[in-house]
């Protein structure tokens, strides 16, 4: 009994690995192409690239009618099964629900500063910051913290509870652009909003008393951390006052509960 069920899936998987694009692995459905010499790839791939990255042949080859009747009948796993997703459906549901499918796989939020080759669902990241990248720099939600800008960008690790957020900023005192912040609340769901926001306010350089405070929200889950979504922006001229002479700014922020 035991050995026909295994059989079972050995052979399930044989028959999904075919609906799977040979160049990118992700399901195909309709309109699949397919090259001169009759491999099959998706649509992305076919407007991607001119031969086949399997044969070199033509990706002129028409399209797999045959193929795409199948992926209107056959039902897969999601591929994210081995991480615990138990979703199942036609290919072209798939490919929908992949995308927001909570067992998929992330990045480390902090790969693009500390190089680090962490992959794992978006629930982990919070725990995997937390034991991970205990040598970065650790604030709570509400510190002071003094930027050098000589650096184009920097970021800190906020933490309060098992809540983490990466805050992330860009500076570019050789140009005239604007300062950028970014507050991510890491470990929610796709279409999970933080409950937080963030009030920073600059401390003036001058002694002459003057003040600047600004608002922005903490944002969620990012598909790319490549990307960088801003929370706070503010005029480099308007921040002129409170940049002392070492190129040093100094903010004090708090992040609340809405
Ligand atoms: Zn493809
Ligand atoms: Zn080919
Ligand atoms: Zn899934
Ligand atoms: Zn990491």
């Amino acid at each position: 009994m035991k050995e026909e069920s295994d059989e079972t899936s050995v052979l399930d998987k044989g028959i999904f690995s075919d609906f799977k694009c040979p160049i990118c692995d992700e399901y195909m459905s309709e309109p699949i192409f397919i090259c001169q010499n009759g491999h099959s790839i998706c649509e992305n791939c076919k407007a991607k690239f001119v031969v086949c990255s399997i044969c070199q042949a033509s990706l002129e080859g028409g399209r797999n009618f045959a193929l795409e009747k199948m992926a209107n009948i056959v039902i897969c796993p999601c591929k994210y099964e081995d991480s615990g997703c138990k979703f199942v459906g036609k290919p072209k549901a798939i490919i929908i629900h992949q995308k927001n499918c909570n067992f998929k796989k992330y990045n480390c939020p902090l790969q693009e500063y500390t190089s680090c080759r962490w992959e794992g669902m978006i629930k982990d990241q919070p725990r995997h910051v937390l034991d991970g990248h205990q040598n970065e720099a650790r604030l709570t939600f509400k510190s002071n913290l003094q930027y050098d800008l000589r650096l184009l960008k920097s970021f800190a690790i906020l933490i309060h509870e098992e809540n983490v957020i990466v805050m992330r900023c860009l500076f570019d005192r050789k140009s005239t652009e604007p300062f950028y912040w970014s507050f991510q609340h890491i470990g929610l769901d796709k279409d999970g909003r933080s409950p937080y926001k963030v009030e920073i306010e600059f401390v003036d350089q001058t002694k002459s008393n003057r003040k600047l405070i600004t608002n922005g929200s903490c944002y969620g889950m990012v598909e790319d951390y490549n990307e960088f979504k801003v929370s706070v922006i503010i005029p480099q001229f308007m921040l002129e006052p409170f940049i002392d002479a070492n190129n040093n700014l100094t903010v004090k922020y708090d992040v609340q509960k809405y």
